[in-house]
């Protein structure tokens, strides 16, 4: 359920840490910030070391570029990859056609809104309704072009839960254990919540790779995710 965001500039300091890992207890996420620096060589490595990985690069572009680069994306072996809902349905649609045709098949989200922008944020670039309208209108029209799953906040889950597929996959970045830092993320849930709320994976950066110890504060999430899915199980 666990994705460690990989969000290092360089490969050397990302290889190096992810050594404290192991692939039966989380996936990583390579982001803008290593891919730009490192490219295929990262995901090549982290393969090798027997990871899934995310490969996080929030297409965003006219149908034809961003089809063209989810094949690319597909071609490298990863378990998932992400487009912006708000590119439209035909941005999506041509994804979803552009996986459906490459030999690898990696699950294909959409990020609906950012887990860093806030209700105020939405307003200032044009979008009056509010969030949670905004993130199930992108949910719906993802779901619609049969894209795998989305990327939203924690504190959406619950809503989209109800008003997707069943097998809609939520992917959830912006978790915060309770003594943590919020930092830029404005919509942030606990791993206890994300996991009640009914979120499938959740992305963790910065409160794993910048701790002190991050194998100890990975554990201490795991315990706490454990811990939900055995009250969610209590609860079916
Ligand atoms: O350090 P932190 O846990 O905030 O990292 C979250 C990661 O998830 C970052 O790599 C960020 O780019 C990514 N992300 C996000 N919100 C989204 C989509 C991805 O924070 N909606």
């Amino acid at each position: 359920r666990i994705i460690v965001s990989l969000d290092f500039p360089e490969i050397d300091r990302a290889v190096e840490f992810v050594k404290q890992l192991d692939p039966q207890r989380c996936r990583l996420k390579v982001g803008k910030e290593l891919f730009t620096n490192s490219g295929p060589l990262i995901i090549e490595r982290l393969k090798e070391a027997g990871f899934d990985i995310f490969l996080d690069l929030k297409f965003h572009d006219i149908p034809t570029t961003v089809a063209r680069a989810c094949r690319v994306a597909a071609g490298l072996g990863v378990w998932m990859i992400d487009v912006h809902a708000m590119g439209g349905s035909n941005m999506l649609i041509s994804a979803r056609e552009a996986i459906d045709s490459s030999n690898h098949k990696p699950l294909l989200v959409a990020v609906t809104v950012l887990t860093s922008m806030s209700n105020d944020d939405l307003k200032q670039i044009g979008i009056t309704p509010p969030m949670n309208d905004m993130v199930l209108k992108l949910a719906l029209i993802s779901d619609e072009a049969g894209i795998d799953g989305v990327v939203c906040s924690a504190q959406e889950a619950r809503m989209l839960r109800t008003r997707t597929n069943p097998a809609f996959c939520l992917v959830t970045p912006g978790i915060r254990p309770a003594e943590s830092a919020k930092q830029d993320q404005n919509r942030a849930v606990t791993p206890e919540d994300a996991i009640l709320a009914g979120s499938n994976y959740l992305v963790i950066g910065r409160p794993i790779i910048e701790a002190k110890d991050p194998l100890k504060a990975l554990e201490a999430i795991e315990k706490e995710v454990n811990a939900a899915l055995v009250q969610l199980g209590a609860r079916d």
